[in-house]
């Protein structure tokens, strides 16, 4: 490709819009502009990047046994109906009406869709295993798009959906697309992990997400110190016993109320009775599904939605409103208690071992002291409800865990028959008999990636590309365009590059020397190879990598070669 004839609009200025680096340098480097919030082009050298981690998914989901197919965007609501999703799913589904006035959706992602298809064409356990994909464009509604092609609401994903006829082959589906999804990022270039991931209803560890580690990541997650465990923040397991201290022997003091004012936060009443947080309980009021139920954890500890709703086994939790709590408790918010409460009850594992503890006392500027279990007041269900701290220990193995951010960048999920039970996906086994199929789906941004991976490489020049990812191998400069020495050097070099199938962009623009090193270092092409005057007349040329900051002198007769291996040993560093 020539420079002259290729469109890279680079600018200098950071541009306000973008907070994170990712998306700076992506406007910067000419690689993708806004069309609204959430919805971006992608100009040639982005949509280069893009369409090679395309290849390199589809290259390894291939291998892996998927099958490529291509969904519609637009979908029938009717199916979501079906699915019940039309209800639960939320704003992020964009729904209108078509010109007969039917409910339809811009897919935000397709498990209805192919399970339809899969209920039409697929009827015998003969037909099965099998694992669709396609790389496509999903619509969704974030409520807080930012980052550039971070977290869009219209974006490319690749999404994958396996069917299986029982529970080892469902398995053996979510293995190999692990280990694809493993190859495809590591072919990236990236520093990934994948950590275990809230499961819901299905259980077992049958959700990863794959992490690429960044600081600047939107996801939390801990990971052992000494052995593999690592989960996002919302999955990550307490230690069994970490928590459970005993009560003692010594005797329960009597329940005493006290006035507490308009004293309402943890903070508030802790200082005000002069008791560390851990001496009371919070007690919350959630709506799961259609039913009130108060959820307990300890005063210094935070409450976990994904594993309340799990302990719970409901669709969907969400904090009561003021109303609500007050019809509840029989008081505003801040003066919640389980003494005396009607609703259903879970409570934090923490809980069991607490002795003379504070709560709230259902009426108006009300708490009560010396609260005790049983003796005041009865827990239908017992769970681990908590988020993890940087104080507790590894669930597995007891060690130190450290916590981290990561963008997520890939999810394997395993379904089970979550859709082949709503849709009716059904299928004959080898007895005859009528059963269900099994599902997973696997889901990877493919914008999502590129982004990641200038996260995890630049610095203060620009983008330093994988080589896989980058829009182009090589760029060549020759610095005088004028003299036809530089020019002819140059161009000898294109051409045996481009004979041996290398991606190089020649940079033939009559502009000055500082603006073509300043370009090439801003869009980040992993080789970099000079032609000046002096260099040419001596029959020599210089390679860089953007990388390193050593250069190498090699004669033009022998650089393309060299330049070829260059190439050559950065794909082999990332395998
Ligand atoms: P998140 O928690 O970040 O919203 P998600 O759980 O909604 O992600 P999935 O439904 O599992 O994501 O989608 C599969 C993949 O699609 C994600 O791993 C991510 O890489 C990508 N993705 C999801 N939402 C967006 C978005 N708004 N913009 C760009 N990529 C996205
Ligand atoms: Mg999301």
């Amino acid at each position: 490709m020539r420079y002259s004839n290729y469109f890279i609009p680079t600018y200098k200025e950071v541009p306000s819009e973008a907070e994170v680096i990712s998306h700076q340098l992506m406007l910067r480097a000419g690689m993708i502009r806004k069309l609204t919030s959430g919805i971006y082009t992608y100009l040639p050298a982005g949509l280069r990047s893009i369409k090679k981690v395309e290849d390199i998914i589809r290259e390894e989901m291939n291998r892996a046994g998927a099958i490529e197919l291509l969904m519609p965007a637009v979908q029938p609501g009717e199916l979501w109906q079906e699915s019940g999703r039309w209800e639960y799913y939320g704003r992020e589904l964009l729904r209108f009406k078509d010109r007969h006035n039917r409910d339809t959706c811009l897919g935000p992602t397709h498990e209805e869709v192919i399970t339809d298809l899969v209920r039409r064409e697929i009827q015998s356990y003969k037909q099965m295993p099998i694992n669709f994909y396609q790389i496509q464009t999903k619509f969704r509604d974030e409520i807080r798009p930012r980052f550039g092609l971070m977290r869009g609401r219209e974006f490319i994903m690749k999404d994958a959906y396996s069917f299986d006829v029982d529970e080892e082959g469902a398995n053996r589906s979510y293995e190999a697309m692990y280990e694809a999804y493993s190859r495809i990022f590591q072919r990236c270039g990236l520093r990934f992990r994948a950590v275990e991931a809230d499961t819901g209803a299905i259980g077992g560890s049958y959700s990863h997400e794959f992490m690429v580690l960044a600081e600047t990541g939107e996801d939390q997650m801990i990971n052992c110190t000494k052995c593999d465990y690592a989960a996002n923040l919302e999955r990550a397991e307490i230690r069994g016993g970490d928590d459970r201290f005993e009560a003692g022997n010594t005797p329960m003091k009597p329940l005493e109320e006290v006035d507490t004012p308009d004293i309402k936060t943890v903070e508030e009443v802790t200082s005000f009775l002069g008791i560390s947080e851990d001496q009371l309980i919070k007690t919350l009021i959630f709506v799961a599904d259609d039913e009130v139920v108060a959820a307990l954890v300890r005063g210094d500890q935070e409450l976990n939605e994904a594993k309340l709703k799990n302990l719970l086994g409901a669709q969907m939790v969400e904090l009561a409103s003021p109303e609500l709590v007050a019809e509840a408790t029989g008081a505003p918010m801040g003066f919640a208690g389980p003494v005396g409460l009607k609703t259903k009850m879970v409570a934090d594992l923490a809980i069991q071992g607490m002795r003379d503890f504070v709560t709230g006392g259902n009426r108006n500027d009300l708490h009560l002291k010396n609260v005790n279990l049983a003796r005041d007041f009865s827990i239908d269900r017992f769970g681990d409800l908590r988020m993890i701290t940087p104080k507790d220990s590894c669930p597995r193995c007891g060690e130190e865990i450290k916590f981290g951010r990561g963008i997520e960048v890939g999810h394997v999920f395993k379904l089970g028959t979550k859709y082949s039970q709503t849709l009716k996906a059904l299928f004959l086994d080898e007895q005859g008999k009528e059963r269900h199929i099994i599902m997973g789906c696997y889901g990877i941004g493919v914008g999502r990636t590129v982004a990641a991976a200038i996260e995890q490489n630049h610095d203060k020049d620009g983008i330093i590309f994988p080589i896989p990812i980058s829009p182009f191998e090589v760029t060549i400069l020759p610095l005088q365009m004028h003299d036809a020495a530089v020019v002819e050097a140059a161009e000898k070099t294109y051409r045996e590059l481009l004979d041996h199938h290398i991606d190089v962009l020649m940079d033939d623009r009559d502009e000055r020397a500082g603006v073509k090193f300043k370009d090439a270092d801003l869009v980040g092409i992993p080789v970099r190879v000079t032609v000046g005057s002096r260099g040419a007349k001596e029959g020599q040329m210089e390679i860089k990598l953007r990388s390193e900051s050593e250069t190498m002198i090699v004669s033009i007769r022998e650089a393309s070669a060299i330049i070829e291996e260059k190439v050559k040993g950065l794909y082999d560093s990332l395998k």
